[in-house]
C-alpha cells in the first residue's frame, strides 16, 4: 500500500520542536562551545531543581555531580567534548536538594551549515530505578556466588571429614575447614571425658583462640538445654560461664554421636567491634554464619561418629577381647614394621614370649572360667608393664608376647624376670574361690642374635619358651646363642634364668 507523504512546513517543525522540549519526560541542556549552559528545558528543572537562572552560565557538570559521581565518567566527559565527539554515559547526579540519582546522559556536539562547532546538546534519562535494579541484581548474583563457594567448600569439608581415619586427623581437618569456612570467629572443640564429669579442649583455630583447657558441662547453656545456643543475636540473654564476662557474641553447639552427646563445638565472633561493623550488618553476618554453624556442628557431629565407629571395628580387629591386650594379628603386623624399622636404623628389637605353665590342669581342676580369670590377671599385669616401646599381645590361648622396640637382650631378660616373679606372687582369685599359684615360663628372642628377620627371632622366643618348659618351668631361658643377664653371671649362658620351680 503506497503510504501518504507527510508535507513538512520549517514553521511546524519549529512549532513541533519546541512541543518536544517543553513536554519531554527527558531532561536537555544546551550549552555553548566550551559547555557553559544557555538553555535547560521544563523537564530538567523538575528533575534537578536547578532553573535556567542557576545554570546559566555555568558548566552543567559543575553543578550537577557530586561526591559519589565516577571521575571515570566525568573524566570521559570531558575528553569527548573537548574532541568535540559525541559521548554516552551512565553517570550519578545530584538534585538541588542533594537527592543522587542516576541519568544515562548523551552529550552531542552540533555544528551549523557551514561545519562551525555552536553548541552542545546534553539529554539525560533517569535511570535510577533502572540502576537499583541492577544493583539489586548485581547484590544478589554476589550473594549467590558467595552461597555456592560456600556450598562448594562444605561439601569439600565433609568429604575431608569423612576421610578422616583417626580422631588426631579429624581434629586436624576440623581446624582448618573451620578457620577457612568461617574466618571472623576464633573457635574450639571440646571433648567430653571417659568419666562425663568434664570436657576437654581438643583442639582450637582462629587469630587469637584463648580457651579455657577444660569445662564443666553445666557451664554452656547448650550443654544443658540438649541445643545449639547462639548468644548475641537477641536482646535479652545470658552468657555461658565457660565464656567470659562481657562476651562478644558467641555460638555453642553439641556434637552429638550415636545419639549420645560427646562434646561442644564453641564459636567466637569478637573482631566484629574493632571492625567498626554496623550493628544490622553484624547481625546479618552473624545470621549468616549460624546457618553454616550449624551444618558445621552436623557434619563434626557424623564425622565424629565415622571415627569413633571405625575406631571400634579396627579395635574389635585387633584387640583381645578377653584381657583388652593387642592380638596376635596386630602383633604381627606391627613387628614386621617394627623389624624393618630397628634394621634400617640399627636399633634394638626384642621379644620376651610367655606361657602360663600347667594351665590345661588348671583347667580341669577350676574350671574354665577359673582360667579366663587367671588370663585376666596375667593380661592385667602384662598391661602395666607395657609402654610407648613395650607392647604386650596375647597371642595364643594362654600365650603372650611382649614386642620391645628400642631394647636390647638385657632389657628384655630383665622385664621378663620381673614379670615372672610379679605372676608367682599374685594372688589369682575369684568369687568365693581361692586359687592356686600360677606361674609363666618365659623365652626370649633378640633382633641381630637370633636372626634377622621376625620369622627367625620368634622362632627363637619359641625355642627358649621350651627349653623354659623341659628345664621345669617358671624360669627365663634364651636360645643357645646366650647372653648374660645382670646378677645371673653365675649361671651359664644356655642355663635357664630365673627361679627354679618350688
Ligand atoms: P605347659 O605348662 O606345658 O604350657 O602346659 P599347658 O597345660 O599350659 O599347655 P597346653 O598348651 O597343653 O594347654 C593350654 C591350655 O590352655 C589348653 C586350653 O584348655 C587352655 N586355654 C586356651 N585358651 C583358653 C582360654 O581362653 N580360656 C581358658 N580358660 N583356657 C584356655
Ligand atoms: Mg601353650
Ligand atoms: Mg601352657
Amino acid at each position: 500500500m503506497p503510504r501518504a507523504r507527510a508535507k513538512s512546513d520549517p514553521k511546524d517543525e519549529a512549532f513541533y520542536a519546541h512541543l518536544v522540549m517543553r513536554h519531554s519526560s527527558d531532561s536537555v541542556v544546551i550549552s555553548d562551545p566550551d559547555r557553559r549552559a544557555l538553555w535547560v528545558n521544563p523537564a530538567f528543572s523538575s528533575q534537578t531543581g536547578y532553573t535556567i537562572t542557576d545554570m546559566a552560565g555555568k558548566e552543567p557538570g559543575s553543578v550537577l555531580q557530586g561526591r559519589d559521581t565516577s571521575p571515570d565518567a566525568v573524566q570521559a566527559i570531558r575528553n569527548a567534548c573537548a574532541k568535540r565527539r559525541e559521548i554516552r554515559v551512565d553517570i550519578l547526579n545530584y538534585t538541588k536538594s542533594g537527592t543522587p540519582f542516576w541519568v544515562d546522559l548523551r552529550v552531542t556536539p552540533v555544528y551549523d551549515a557551514s561545519g562551525r562547532h555552536t553548541h552542545f546538546i546534553s539529554t539525560m534519562r533517569d535511570i535510577t530505578e533502572r540502576k537499583a535494579l541492577e544493583q539489586q541484581n548485581e547484590e544478589m548474583r554476589h550473594s549467590e556466588e558467595l552461597r555456592q563457594a560456600e556450598r562448594h567448600l562444605l561439601a569439600l569439608t565433609s568429604e575431608w571429614l569423612y576421610s578422616a581415619k583417626s580422631q588426631d586427623e579429624l581434629l586436624m581437618v576440623i581446624q582448618r575447614a573451620m578457620h577457612t569456612l568461617i574466618p571472623e570467629a576464633d573457635g574450639a572443640l571440646y571433648i567430653y571425658d571417659d568419666a562425663r564429669s568434664m570436657l576437654h579442649l581438643a583442639t582450637s583455630w582462629g587469630t587469637m583462640p584463648d580457651f579455657p583447657p577444660h569445662m564443666l558441662p553445666d557451664d554452656c547453656w547448650a550443654l544443658r538445654r540438649g541445643r545449639a545456643y547462639a548468644y548475641g543475636l537477641k536482646p535479652i540473654q545470658f552468657t555461658c560461664d565457660h565464656v567470659g564476662k562481657g562476651a562478644a557474641p558467641y555460638f555453642c553447639l553439641p556434637i552429638i554421636a550415636h545419639g549420645e552427646t560427646i562434646g561442644l563445638l564453641h564459636l567466637v565472633f569478637d573482631g566484629f567491634e574493632e571492625g567498626g561493623l554496623m550493628r544490622h550488618m553484624r547481625d546479618e553476618v552473624l545470621r549468616n554464619r549460624w546457618d553454616i554453624s550449624l551444618i558445621c556442628g552436623e557434619q563434626i557431629s557424623l564425622a565424629v561418629a565415622n571415627v569413633r565407629l571405625r575406631q571400634e571395628l579396627h579395635d574389635r580387629s585387633v584387640r583381645d577381647p578377653l584381657t583388652g591386650l593387642w592380638n596376635r594379628r596386630w602383633f604381627m603386623e606391627r613387628a614386621l614394621r617394627e623389624v624393618s624399622c630397628a634394621i634400617r636404623d640399627r636399633d634394638c628389637l626384642s621379644l620376651v614370649a610367655l606361657d602360663v605353665d600347667h594351665f590345661k590342669s588348671f583347667n580341669d581342676r577350676f574350671g574354665h572360667e577359673a582360667g579366663d580369670a587367671v588370663l585376666r590377671d596375667v593380661g592385667a599385669i602384662l598391661q602395666q608393664a607395657g609402654s610407648d616401646s613395650i607392647h604386650p599381645c596375647r597371642v595364643g590361648g594362654e600365650e603372650f608376647t611382649l614386642l620391645l622396640v628400642g631394647h636390647d637382650a638385657e632389657d628384655a631378660a630383665s622385664l621378663a624376670e620381673s614379670l615372672r616373679q610379679t605372676i608367682a606372687a599374685h594372688r589369682f582369685a575369684m568369687p568365693g574361690l581361692v586359687l592356686p599359684q600360677v606361674t609363666a615360663s618365659f623365652g626370649l628372642g633378640v633382633l641381630g642374635r637370633d636372626g634377622q628377620r621376625l620369622e627367625e627371632v620368634m622362632k627363637a622366643a619359641d625355642t627358649a619358651l621350651y627349653r623354659a618348659k623341659s628345664e621345669g618351668r617358671n624360669r627365663v631361658a634364651t636360645t643357645s646363642a646366650g647372653f648374660a643377664l645382670p646378677g645371673a653371671e653365675a649361671q651359664a649362658q644356655d642355663e635357664p634364668l630365673g627361679n627354679t620351680h618350688p
